[in-house]
């Protein structure tokens, strides 16, 4: 059993940035826990701009970004274990740990969660067909691409039109490999407008619409058959495919766990200071909903650091809490889940919306029949959207707070 002040599982740009300004806070002993060889998280296997403008001042690729992130914990004497993954969660901030000379305990003041986001797999997007090598994940792309060097094949479908999938042909790119084609259920590209053209100016067609997609080929990848918007079967010829994008938060532990994971982010439910259901655990970073910059992440992990220092001196402890919901089927989920009652300093400023389908009209949150703030909103799926918190923590609510959109004619 080994002891520290505050343990963070994941060292990724969330993990890293938090532990930095908890050390720059006067906290004791900061530990990060990371299960790969080398801190840093996905940038570190991202071997492209634009990394950086927010932390650094400066434009920087992946790779060297994570490696100021690490330089930068470690000057501030944050204690960096690699090769350690956290293997289970125990109430009271109490972590079963994997290591390359055994098992043991970590028994920490409080534990902050940054465990990221990863793609939906294959099984997880129900691509049918036969199992052939070469069916692989952005991530897994750039990982063999950036880190070993490596051409997994040469002429792959690339399935999901995300920035993501658009990075997977830049990917390609770097080591001579041409997208024959990407593929998207829905019936247009998911990028905003501006990143439309791209697949274009790259030669890369983009196919909208499709559905029952089957991977052919046995022992390596030989095509892709799939139904085009008028319901006609198409083959594409190709020697890999990449599955991108569709994030859902790293939540194996949470789901393992006694912590509350809510349905609509996959990550735990949080109150406006980010903590869990279970007070001694924090959480930052992509964990909290798929999918945000690593800017973002680094912003939002360097608030949540002064929220936890804070809470060491000062617990806010269990007043009780309201939750934040929605029943309308337009809103895929709500960040925070929960209003603590508490007017502890530090909440977080905004809360943060997706919706599962376009919407236009009038954003609105009540509690037992009063409404306590209303905006104008107009979006579509996958944007981000921020709501002032501040109305519902102002209006001293006792009852759950219901977000919905009221629709304009
Ligand atoms: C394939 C892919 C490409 C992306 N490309 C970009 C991009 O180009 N630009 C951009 O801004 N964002 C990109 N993102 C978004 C990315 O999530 C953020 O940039 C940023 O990395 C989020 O930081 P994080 O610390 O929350 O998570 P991560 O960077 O994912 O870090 C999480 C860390 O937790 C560790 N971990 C997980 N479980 C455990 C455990 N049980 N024990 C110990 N350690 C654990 C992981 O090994 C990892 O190092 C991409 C994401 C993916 C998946």
């Amino acid at each position: 059993m080994g002891n520290c002040t505050v343990a963070i599982v994941g060292g990724g740009p969330a993990g890293l940035a938090l532990a930095t300004e908890l050390k720059a806070r006067g906290v004791g002993n900061v530990v990060v826990l990371e299960r790969e060889a080398t801190a840093g998280g996905v940038p570190r296997h991202c071997g492209h701009y634009p990394f950086g403008v927010w932390e650094f001042k400066r434009l920087m690729k992946g790779p060297d970004y994570a490696r100021a992130l690490v330089q930068k914990a470690k000057n501030a004497g944050v204690e960096i274990r690699t090769g350690c993954t956290v293997t289970a969660l125990h109430p009271n901030a109490r972590l079963s740990l994997s290591t390359a000379t055994g098992v043991m305990e970590l028994q920490a003041e409080r534990v902050v969660l940054c465990t990221g986001v990863r793609e939906s797999s294959r099984a997880q997007r129900f691509i049918g067909g036969a199992r052939p090598q070469g069916v692989i994940s952005t991530g897994a792309l750039q990982s063999m691409v950036y880190l070993q060097q490596m051409r997994p094949f040469r002429r792959p479908v690339i399935i999901g039109t995300e920035l993501v999938s658009f990075s997977a042909i830049m990917t390609c790119r770097h080591r001579a490999m041409r997208p024959v084609a990407m593929i998207e259920q829905n019936n247009r590209i998911t990028v905003r407008q501006f990143m439309r053209p791209f697949p274009a100016v790259m030669g890369v067609p983009v196919k909208l619409g499709a559905s029952k997609l089957r991977v052919l080929g046995q022992r390596l990848v030989e095509g892709i058959e799939y139904l085009d918007r008028d319901q006609n079967p198409q083959t594409i010829d190709c020697d890999g495919v990449i599955v991108s994008g569709n994030f859902r938060p790293e939540a194996a532990l949470l789901h393992a766990s006694h912590i509350d994971v809510d349905p609509g982010t996959g990550g735990p439910s949080v109150d406006q200071y980010g903590r869990t259901s279970d007070p001694s655990y924090f959480c930052t970073g992509n964990l909290l909903r798929p999918v945000e910059t690593s800017g973002w992440c680094w912003q939002e992990a360097v608030e949540c650091a002064r929220r936890v220092a804070d809470d060491l001196t000062l617990p806010i402890g269990n007043p009780g809490f309201v939750a934040l919901q929605t029943q309308d089927p337009a809103i895929r989920f709500v960040l925070p889940q929960r209003l603590t009652l508490s007017d502890a300093p530090g909440a977080m400023a905004n809360m943060q919306l997706r919706l599962s389908q376009p919407a236009i009209g009038h954003l609105t949150a009540c509690s037992a029949s009063r409404t306590l703030w209303g905006d104008f909103l107009q979006s579509r799926p996958e944007r981000r959207i921020l709501a002032p918190l501040a109305p519902m923590l102002k209006a001293g609510v006792t009852a759950p707070v219901d977000l919905s959109i009221i629709r304009s004619n």
